[in-house]
C-alpha cells in the first residue's frame, strides 16, 4: 500500500517546483553566513554577538528562514536559532542534565516519569536547532532504539497497565520516513492498554511540506479502518505567531480534517515572546490554524540557555494579562518542569497577585 502510494506520487513531485520535503530537510542551512545572505543580513551585524558552535551547530530549514523578516537581525524566528556568544557563559544553575533525564531510563529510548504515559525517543534528529532546547546536550547516539528493540519495549509497556499513552518525542519523530513512524505506530497501537499515540514535534512549523499526503492519509485511515479506538495527537511547538504563515495553516488545516487533535506548547523566551501582545497574537493565531493552546513553559535551566531566561514574576504578570485578553479555551497552561516531579508542575501565579 505505501510503496504503491510513494511510486504514484514521484510523477506529480518531478513536474513540482518544490522539493521533497526529504530534500528540504536535507537542503537544511547549516552555515551562518548564508543564513545572514538570505537575510540580507551580512553587513549591517555586530559579527562579535555571533560565534560557530562545534557543537549544535546551526540548523535551519528554509521554508522556516522564509517566515523571517528581511533585513532584521533582532526578528523572533531568527533569535531562537542564531548562534549567540552568549550562550558559551556558564551561568549557574544552568546545567547540561536540567530534568535528569539521563537517570530516567528504564530502557534504551524509554522515559517513564507520568504514570499514564511513556515518552519514546526513536531519533535523535530535528529539523532545526533551537538554541534554548533542554535536549542540546542529550547523548542520544547511546540511547536510540532500534526496530529490533520494540519486542523489550512493548514487554516494557504490558508490566505497566496504567500507561496509555504512548508519545513520541524528541529529536523530532517527524524527521523519520513515514515507513519508519508506520512501522511503531502500527505495532503499539495495537496494544489493548493504549488508547493514544502522541507526536511532540516541530516539523509542522519549521518543514511544513513534511505533512505530505501519504501521513495524512494514514491519519485518516487509522480513524475509519481501527477496530480499536486509538486517538492520535500532534502536538507542535511554535512559539511566535510569525511562524505560522498561510501554507502553513494550510497544512494544519488539512492535519486537522484527517482527525487528528491538534495542540501546541511554546517555550517563554526572553526577547522573543515575552511580551502581551505577542503572547495573545501566537494563541489567536494558532486558534485560525485549528490549534489549541496546551503548554507555556517556563524555560528549562540547560547550560547555554540563560539569556533566554526571565524572572518567575515577568512571567506570572504577564499569564494575567494573557487572562485579561484571551477566552479560556486559548489560554495555554503556564508549567515548568522540575526534575523530581512525576508531572509537568503548574507555575503559582497566586505569588504575585495582578495590580
Ligand atoms: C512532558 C512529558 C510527558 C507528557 O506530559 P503531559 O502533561 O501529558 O503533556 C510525558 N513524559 C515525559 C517524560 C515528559 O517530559
Ligand atoms: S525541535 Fe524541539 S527537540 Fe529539536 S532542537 Fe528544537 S526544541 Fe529541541
Amino acid at each position: 500500500m505505501i510503496n504503491d502510494l510513494s511510486q504514484q506520487k514521484k510523477p506529480i513531485l518531478q513536474n513540482s517546483p518544490t522539493p521533497s520535503w526529504q530534500t528540504q530537510l536535507a537542503n537544511a542551512i547549516s552555515s551562518i553566513d548564508e543564513l545572514l545572505e538570505i537575510l540580507n543580513l551580512s553587513d549591517i551585524l555586530d559579527k562579535r554577538l555571533i560565534y560557530q558552535p562545534n557543537r549544535f551547530k546551526l540548523r535551519v530549514p528554509r521554508a522556516f528562514i522564509a517566515k523571517m523578516q528581511i533585513g532584521d537581525i533582532n526578528d523572533p524566528l531568527l533569535r531562537q536559532i542564531l548562534p549567540n556568544s552568549l550562550e558559551q557563559a556558564r551561568v549557574s544553575g544552568f546545567t547540561y542534565d536540567p530534568l535528569s533525564e539521563n537517570l530516567q531510563n528504564p530502557d534504551k529510548g524509554i522515559l517513564h516519569k507520568y504514570r499514564s504515559r511513556i515518552l519514546l525517543t526513536i531519533t535523535g534528529a530535528c529539523a532545526i536547532h533551537c538554541r534554548y532546547c533542554f535536549r542540546q546536550h542529550f547523548d542520544y547516539a547511546s540511547n536510540l532504539p532500534t526496530q529490533a528493540d520494540l519486542d523489550k519495549i512493548i514487554k516494557y509497556v504490558l508490566q505497566y497497565p496504567d500507561v496509555n499513552e504512548v508519545i513520541f518525542s524528541g529529536g523530532d519523530p517527524l524527521s523519520l520516513s513515514n515507513r519508519r513512524l508506520f512501522f511503531w505506530f502500527d505495532k503499539l497501537r495495537e496494544l489493548p492498554q493504549i488508547d493514544t499515540i502522541r507526536l511532540h514535534t516541530r516539523l509542522p512549523i519549521v518543514l511544513p511540506d513534511r505533512l505530505d499526503d501519504e501521513l495524512l492519509a494514514y491519519f485518516s485511515q487509522a480513524k475509519t479502518q481501527n477496530k480499536k479506538k486509538c486517538q492520535f495527537v500532534m502536538v507542535t511547538h511554535c512559539n511566535h505567531a510569525n511562524e505560522i504563515d498561510d501554507i502553513t495553516a494550510q497544512k494544519l488545516q488539512q492535519l486537522k480534517n484527517t482527525g487528528v487533535t491538534l495542540l501546541n506548547q511554546a517555550v517563554l523566551l526572553a526577547g522573543i515572546n515575552d511580551n502581551l501582545t505577542d503572547q495573545v497574537n501566537l494563541c489567536r493565531r494558532l486558534w485560525q490554524a485549528n490549534v489549541l493552546p496546551y503548554y507555556l513553559h517556563l524555560l528549562d535551566k540547560v547550560a547555554g540557555a540563560a539569556h533566554f531566561d526571565l524572572p518567575e514574576k515577568t512571567a506570572i504578570d504577564l499569564y494575567w494579562q494573557m487572562l485579561e485578553c484571551l477566552p479560556g479555551y486559548l489560554m495555554p497552561k503556564l508549567v515548568q518542569e522540575l526534575p523530581d516531579k512525576p508531572f509537568k508542575t503548574p507555575v503559582n501565579i497566586y505569588k504575585y497577585l495582578p495590580t
